[in-house]
């Protein structure tokens, strides 16, 4: 491990000022920034601990919706009543996450910003790999590639984003809240992750400099009819092959809105506009499922080790809208 500077900050405005070196990173839980730093991936100057900022609790809007602080821990939000009751999808999706342990540790905005578990990423023994080295090439493209992206991957970068309390936050609807060096903003989670393109090394659209607040979540409307569905090589502490987020909202027997996203498939979490196209205005019934199903993998494009994940994901999305829609 390199040698860094440790700050504590007592504000946000204080984290900010602290972190104007841009080779600054923020510690939350640590449980992903001090792997990487220990295994010389990141190599941060300056460690700003942001643990004793008030951003750990949860806030009702005025509008019906919830605001999650940055520094909110993942068990006690997925155990917190209000998420519970008005949005299981997210509860379901960071239990699913990790282990007990990790979860009490590990917080919403360093979730949000945990790095990909691509093996020649996580290993610097490894020369080439263009997100942590850009311009060194891709090792994942000819050599172990069974985790890897089947949709939206490019020439430079086939990892995917490892977050399962991502895939749930894009179907709902949330907004990240984030404070900079030029004030406040609001990303969308749609917007907040990154396809890799040509630079991979940026995983997100924040800004150096930039701190996560907290994460809005619309007025619930998927609480009765959603369901996360995580496949992975063990039952628990490993990451997903493949998961869905499927929200519905029902009315009268009938498929009003939809949100179909995925995890474990693409360097951000992949809605599937199409498969949802396909079920809204309709009955929740088998041969809508299956066309949805078939509509989410539209564009797949496996690797040598993971062309399984295609028939998964189609298998995946069917099970997730037969249990969201009580079918199951
Ligand atoms: C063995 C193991 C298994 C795991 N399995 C899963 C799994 O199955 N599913 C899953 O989803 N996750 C899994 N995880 C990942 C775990 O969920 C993350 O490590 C954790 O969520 C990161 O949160 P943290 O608070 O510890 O982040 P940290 O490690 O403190 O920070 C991570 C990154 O976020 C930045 N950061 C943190 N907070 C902020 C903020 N508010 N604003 C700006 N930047 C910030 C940090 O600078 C750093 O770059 C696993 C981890 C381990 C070690
Ligand atoms: S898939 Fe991405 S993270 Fe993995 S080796 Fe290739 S460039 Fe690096």
């Amino acid at each position: 491990m390199h040698a860094f500077v440790y700050l504590r900050a007592s504000s946000v405005d204080d984290a900010l000022a602290l972190a104007s070196d841009p080779n600054t990173r923020f510690l939350a839980g640590g449980t992903n920034l001090l792997d990487l730093m220990k295994g010389d991936v990141e190599q941060p100057t300056r460690v700003v601990d942001i643990n004793r900022l008030p951003l750990d609790r949860i806030t009702e809007l005025p509008d019906g919706g919830v605001r999650v602080g940055a520094l909110m821990r993942n068990s006690e939000l997925a155990n917190h009543r209000v998420i519970r009751e008005r949005y299981p999808l997210l509860s379901q999706a960071l239990l699913a996450g990790a282990s007990p342990q990790l979860r009490n540790m590990a917080s919403v905005g360093g979730n949000l910003l945990q790095r990909t578990r691509c093996g020649y990423f996580t290993d610097s023994a490894f020369p080439a790999c263009n997100k942590r080295h850009p311009g060194s090439g891709c090792a994942a493209r000819e050599g172990s590639n069974r985790m890897h992206a089947i949709l939206g991957a490019s020439e430079e970068c086939i990892a995917v984003n490892p977050s399962d309390m991502a895939v749930a936050l894009a179907a709902l609807d949330a907004v990240v809240a984030v404070r900079g060096p030029h004030g406040e903003r609001r990303i969308p989670m749609s917007e907040f992750h990154r396809l890799p393109g040509t630079m991979p090394q940026r995983d997100t659209n924040l800004a150096p400099g930039e701190l996560i607040v907290a994460v809005d979540l619309p007025p619930s409307r998927f609480a009765a009819h959603s369901h996360y569905l995580k496949v992975r090589d063990r039952a628990s502490y490993a990451f997903a092959l493949v998961s869905v987020a499927a929200a519905l909202d029902v009315s009268e027997g009938s498929v009003r809105d939809a949100r179909i996203v995925l995890g474990g498939v693409a360097h951000k979490p992949w809605r599937v506009r199409a498969a949802e196209r396909a079920l809204i205005g309709g009955r929740l019934e088998p041969a809508t499922i299956d066309t949805a199903a078939r509509a989410s993998v539209d564009g797949a494009k496996p690797y040598r080790d993971n062309a399984f994940k295609v028939a998964l994901t189609q298998r995946a999305v069917a099970r997730a809208l037969r249990t969201a829609g009580g079918s199951a």
